[in-house]
């Protein structure tokens, strides 16, 4: 019969557990409410563009234009629909990219420490908890070592707590320092959290600056298209047109203005870039995340995991009694050390000290022997192993002082005594005679190699008081220094050539020894010759003088950094104008993650609260899936760009002729009716929009530096009205002129029925044609279209397909030809169409050749 006691040292049984999770499901949140359909829909019938073309279709009715009204509440509609249905989608993506990221949590269950998925905790689990975790169930505190817990999610205050043994500690909110071992009290639907979140369901989150941006560029559309509606209106009643006709105008305007079904193509674009950055292991937490790693210009990275594999092995130890150097590889605990027997006794001392300080170990899973935990923590729980060090009975441990990046040394006090295990330069100074001589020579000397090294100290007494170690001169011994081997990545060398090709500057932040960090930088390319090596406390106060010290393309290495070294270099950085990307993997990281453009988490190391603070996960914590998430970015980004410029390319030609109409005082009639606007608006204009934004990542997206901060700026502007509509709207202008003077028309004459119809075929067909040139155009905002090939995007090339035999529906077929007003253009009308294709491709040439003689000289 096991004590009533036994469960909370030992946990529960697997067993136990396992039945429990039986009967009580697992712990997972009941999936938040989720908006109804209907109101999905709704919405997207009720939102700005679609309430002006509610407007439009009420005055077409009050126009006595019934048909045309029916049209467009139609389109409202159609509109909304394939709206909907794109967001949809973006949301369904976003939730699968949700589900990649598994949470871990350290259980003891029948006396063992192991760590399992959050939603297999049951009741009464005993739960480990440390620095950097999420809690991810209620539970009552058992024993406590300086426990620190950030409640803001659940309370809003922002000032982390302190609860003691017997308090409870509620998922959802994060331990920010020391470690503590708690009984599960409430899982999944019975946790504090899920009530909480029940109540806020419906509380919406803050808009993206992407969503705002966008929303500022639809709302000035939306006040120039009713602006220019009105005065349509106003000008026609007072040039004498009848109510309704005036009234056509005002809605032809509002129409031809509206881009349709620009959000949701935004949307779900980036939603399509943040599926393809999964694939490549990295994870966006939120959507317009994509558009700014596509501009990131500044990369700093973490050295342990990012540039290196993270697979740490002890390789030499240096004790005062002499050196050991071990022999074999991996996890395995067989193994020989080599040294003479008072060195390897020491080393064996220093050993079975050190493991007090840690909780990483080796642990055989069928044939392997695999990390679990810490991989540094993993390597001294393997050397001690080797040496035949025992393990360390938890219950005699009485204070424990958690790693943290600002100390860079954990603690314990076991049996009265006090064991240090951190890096050199933090625990040196404080050991007595300084660790002497030999002991910095052996840290240079390591350092020097690439090894990673960490002191193990130790004082006889208590040093601990409220959780913080109480260091003073010569209060330590120092035992050992450990040297660990943690070889590069072997890829990493190909994601830093590419990063230097794209312009993108790249420094290792890291809280290793300046000499480590650098033979690293070199040996995988990060660090060139004209690199700097600086350490945290060498950093200027200035940040201005910061920035441009750090602002260098040979590679930065900035050594034994605090969190707050990294916050302001991410500060600094973008005060001067850089777009900075920053990884992250401790507790203390959280606000460096946020003052940078795009804070980056590991997934597979590194701490639950710098996840929750990062916009960007990554799944193997591998520098170059941040090269891969910039790649995919820029993509996603020019791709963004790219329908964005089609799109409103046509709104120039749509416009052009209710203008021209206006200005002559309609002595031009007007060349193409607004049913004809919606016929290139929501016909033939859609699909190669769709194909642009679906366009595959060049092969050299990563060649030079990101030339755009913003996705709408004065270049795009410029580029869409001034240059690639004004060229369509002139062509189509000209050519509809010319065909009405053909029949015999002139200015300020009332034109025939048939010749009206024919020119007015004709524009529409110049306008659906030059659209086609412009969907190559926009294939590159730079290239030439000549240069970017005409068949590299089949899905365009089929886009464009369909758009031919729509025009030609639109055209030729009798009923909907009649329905929009537009005949069957005559052969002069295609040949002008044909020199609108060749006038736009040349213009786009042109002034793309121009351009890139301009930047060049
Ligand atoms: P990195 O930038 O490589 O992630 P860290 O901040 O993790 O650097 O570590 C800096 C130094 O702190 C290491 O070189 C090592 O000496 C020491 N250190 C790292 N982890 C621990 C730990 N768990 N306990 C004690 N000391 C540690
Ligand atoms: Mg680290």
């Amino acid at each position: 019969m096991p004590s009533v006691q036994a469960p909370i040292v030992h946990g529960l049984s697997a067993a136990e557990a396992a039945r429990r999770l039986v009967a009580d499901g697992p712990n997972e949140l009941p999936a938040p409410r989720r908006t109804p359909t209907w109101r999905i829909l709704a919405g997207q019938l009720t939102h700005l563009f679609a309430l002006m073309l509610w407007v439009a279709a009420g005055l077409a009715l009050a126009a006595g234009l019934a048909p045309l009204a029916v049209a467009i509440v139609v389109i409202i509609v159609l509109n909304g629909v394939f709206a909907f249905a794109q967001e949809y989608r973006a949301d369904r993506a976003a939730e699968r990219l949700r589900d990649l990221l598994p949470a871990r949590v350290q259980v003891i269950r029948d006396g063992e420490v192991t760590s399992v998925d959050a939603t297999q905790l049951v009741l009464d689990d005993l739960v480990v908890l440390s620095a950097g975790d999420r809690v991810s169930a209620d539970l009552r505190l058992a024993t406590v070592h300086a426990l620190a817990v950030d409640e803001s999610m659940l309370t809003g205050e922002s000032v982390p707590v302190r609860p003691s043994s017997g308090k409870q500690v509620f998922a959802g909110t994060f331990v920010v320092q020391g470690e503590a071992d708690a009984v599960v009290t409430a899982v999944a639907g019975n946790t504090r959290l899920a009530g909480i979140q029940s109540l806020t369901e419906s509380a919406a989150r803050p808009p993206s600056p992407l969503t705002v941006e966008l929303h500022r560029l639809i709302r000035v559309i939306a006040v120039i298209a009713v602006a220019v509606g009105i005065s349509l209106t106003v000008a026609s009643m007072l040039l004498g047109l009848s109510v309704s006709k005036a009234l056509l105008f005002g809605v032809g305007v509002m129409v031809a203005l509206v881009p349709e079904g620009l959000l949701p193509t935004v949307t779900l674009s980036l939603a399509r870039g943040a599926q393809r950055m999964a694939h490549g292991n990295a994870l966006v937490r939120r959507l317009d995340a994509v558009e700014t790693l596509g501009a990131t210009s500044y990369v700093c990275t973490d050295k342990t995991g990012t540039l290196t594999m993270n697979q740490m092995e002890v390789l030499e130890v240096w004790t005062p009694s002499g050196s050991v150097t071990m022999k074999s590889h991996g996890y395995d605990p067989e193994s020989t050390a080599e040294g003479d027997r008072a060195a390897i006794q020491a080393t064996a001392r220093a050993a079975a000290s050190a493991i007090a300080c840690i909780r990483g170990r080796a642990v055989r899973s069928k044939d392997r022997w695999v990390a679990e935990g810490d991989p540094m923590e993993v390597a001294v729980d393997v050397l001690a192993r080797r040496l035949g060090v025992p393990p360390v009975d938890r219950a005699t441990i009485t204070h424990r002082v958690t790693f943290t990046s600002e100390t860079r040394y954990s603690a314990v006090v076991v049996s009265g005594n006090t064991v240090v295990i951190g890096a050199p330069d933090a625990l040196m100074p404080y050991c007595r005679t300084n660790g002497g001589p030999d002991a910095t020579a052996a840290v240079d000397s390591l350092a020097s190699r690439g090894r990673r090294v960490l002191a193990v100290a130790q004082a006889s007494g208590v040093l601990v008081h409220d959780g913080q170690l109480e260091l003073s001169a010569d209060a330590l011994e120092l035992l050992a220094v450990v040297g660990l081997e943690d070889p590069p990545r072997t890829d990493v060398h190909a994601a830093l050539a590419a990063c230097r090709r794209a312009g993108v500057r790249i420094a290792v932040v890291t809280g290793d020894h300046a000499a480590t960090a650098e033979v690293i930088a070199r040996e995988v390319g990060l660090l060139g010759p004209d690199g700097l090596v600086v350490t945290g406390n060498e950093l200027p106060d200035d940040d201005e003088r910061l920035g441009e010290l750090l602002d260098r393309d040979d590679g930065v290495v900035v050594a034994r950094v605090t969190p707050e070294d990294k916050l302001r270099i991410a500060r600094a950085l973008r005060k001067r104008g850089h777009v900075v990307a920053m990884t992250g993997d401790g507790v203390n990281d959280a606000p460096a993650l946020r003052e940078a453009d795009v804070g980056i988490a590991m997934g597979a190391s590194g701490s639950d609260v710098a996840r929750a603070s990062a916009d960007l996960v990554l799944l193997d914590d591998h520098f170059a899936s941040i090269v891969t998430a910039i790649r995919l970015g820029r993509a996603t980004f020019s791709n963004v760009r790219r329908f964005l410029t089609y799109h409103l390319a046509d709104n120039v030609a749509e416009l052009a002729p209710f203008v021209a109409w206006a200005l002559t005082g309609s002595s031009i009639p007007l060349a193409i009716g607004v049913l004809q606007v919606l016929a290139l608006d929501i016909g033939t204009d859609v699909l190669p929009a769709l194909a642009l934004g679906v366009e595959r990542p060049g092969p050299n997206v990563l060649d030079g530096p990101a030339r755009h901060h913003r996705l709408v700026d004065r270049a795009l502007l410029v580029r869409a009205f001034g240059v690639l509509g004004l060229t369509e709207a002139v062509v189509a202008m000209t050519a509809f002129v010319v065909i009405l003077s053909g029949h015999g028309w002139h200015f300020g004459a009332e034109p025939s029925g048939a010749a009206l119809a024919v020119a007015s075929g004709t524009a529409f067909a110049v306008i659906a044609l030059m659209q086609m040139a412009n969907a190559l155009a926009c294939r590159s905002e730079r290239s030439t279209i000549f240069k970017v090939g005409f068949t590299t995007n089949r899905t365009l090339l089929l886009a464009l397909a369909i758009e031919l035999v729509l025009l030609a529906v639109f055209l030729g077929v009798p009923p909907v030809a009649d329905l929009l007003g537009g005949g069957w253009p005559s052969a002069q009308g295609w040949l002008f169409a044909g020199m609108g294709v060749i006038a736009l491709l040349l213009v786009d040439t042109s002034t793309k050749l121009l351009r890139r003689r301009g930047s060049r000289g």
